[in-house]
C-alpha cells in the first residue's frame, strides 16, 4: 500500500504547497480543510495534474471532525503513516516590532493556544493509534521561529524585536510538545519533529515575506519524509537546527 499522509490546514498556502510537493513524491494525501468549498477547489486543482490527493473535511477547532477523520482513514486506509499539523492562526497584530505581552486580550490568548496548541495535541493524539500502525509514521508540527525561547531572550537575535506574545507562546508550546510526544515514541518507528517554513509570502506571512511558498514547504514535506535514520525531537528550518 502506498504512503498515506494527511495536512491540516491545506486549502492555500504552506499547507496546499506542502500537499503537492507530498503528492508529487507519489504520496497519497489527504487534504484536510475546514471549509468544504475551498478543500475541494484545492483537490480539484491537483488532480488536474495527475496527483493522487482526497479532501478531508477538519476544522481543528472541532474535535467531532477528529473522531470522523479517524474513522474514515481507518476504514479507507487502516493507517496514517504522516501527520502535518500545519493548521495555524495569528490574529493578534500585523506589524513587526510590536510587543504584545503588556496588553493582550485574554481571549485572543485563549482563542490562538486553541487553534495552534490544545487542537493539535488533542488531534495529534485521536490519529496515533492509526500513525502506530505505519511502518515509519511521521509527524510535524508546523512551529515557527518566534516559537523559540532562546531566540526570544537574546537582544542580539533577528527575531528580538518581535513579540507577538499569544502566537509566539502557542508555537513555544508546540516545541514542548514535540519535544515530549517524541521521548514517549522514542522505541516506536515514528519520528516527531517542529518545522520552521521561514518567513512565507502567504496570507499569514505577508507580502513582504522574503521566501515563496515552494521554498516555504520544503521543511515540512523534509519532515514528513525523513528516513529511518532522520532525528526526532528536534526544531528544523531547511535542514538546520534551531534553538528551542
Ligand atoms: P495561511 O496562508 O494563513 O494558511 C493557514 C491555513 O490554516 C489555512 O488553510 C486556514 O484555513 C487554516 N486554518 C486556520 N484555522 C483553522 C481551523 N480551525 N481548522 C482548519 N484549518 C484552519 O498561513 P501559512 O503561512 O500557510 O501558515 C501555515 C503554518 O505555518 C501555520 O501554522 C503558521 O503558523 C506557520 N508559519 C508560517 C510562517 C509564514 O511566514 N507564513 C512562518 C512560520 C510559521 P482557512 O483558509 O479556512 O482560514
Amino acid at each position: 500500500m502506498s504512503t498515506i499522509a494527511l495536512v491540516t490546514g491545506a486549502n492555500k498556502g504552506i499547507g496546499f504547497e506542502t500537499v503537492k510537493q507530498l503528492a508529487e513524491q507519489g504520496v497519497t494525501v489527504l487534504l484536510a480543510a475546514r471549509n468544504k468549498e475551498k478543500g475541494e477547489a484545492a483537490v480539484a486543482s491537483l488532480k488536474e495534474k495527475g496527483l493522487d490527493v482526497a479532501f478531508l473535511q477538519l476544522d481543528v477547532d472541532n474535535p467531532a471532525d477528529f473522531k470522523t477523520a479517524y474513522t474514515y482513514i481507518e476504514t479507507t486506509y487502516g493507517k496514517l503513516d504522516i501527520l502535518v499539523n500545519n493548521a495555524g492562526i495569528q490574529i493578534e497584530e500585523t506589524n513587526w516590532g510590536v510587543n504584545t505581552s503588556t496588553y493582550i486580550d485574554i481571549a485572543v490568548l485563549k482563542k490562538t493556544f486553541d487553534t495552534n496548541f490544545f487542537n493539535l495535541v488533542d488531534l495529534t493524539n485521536t490519529l496515533l493509534p492509526l500513525i502506530r500502525k505505519s511502518d515509519a509514521g511521521r509527524i510535524v508540527h508546523l512551529s515557527s521561529i518566534l516559537g523559540s525561547l532562546t531566540l526570544h531572550a537574546d537582544p542580539n537575535s533577528p527575531i528580538y524585536g518581535s513579540k507577538l506574545f499569544a502566537y509566539d507562546a502557542s508555537k513555544t508550546a508546540v516545541n514542548a510538545y514535540t519535544v515530549h510526544l517524541a521521548a514517549a515514541l522514542a522505541d516506536t518507528n515514528i519520528k516527531v519533529n517542529a518545522a520552521h517554513p521561514g518567513w512565507v509570502k502567504t496570507d499569514m506571512g505577508t507580502d513582504a515575506a522574503p521566501m515563496n511558498v515552494a521554498d516555504g514547504a520544503k521543511t515540512s514535506v523534509a519532515l514528513a519524509l525523513l528516513g529511518n535514520d532522520g532525528p526526532t525531537g528536534k526544531y528544523i528550518h531547511l535542514g538546520e537546527e534551531l534553538p528551542w
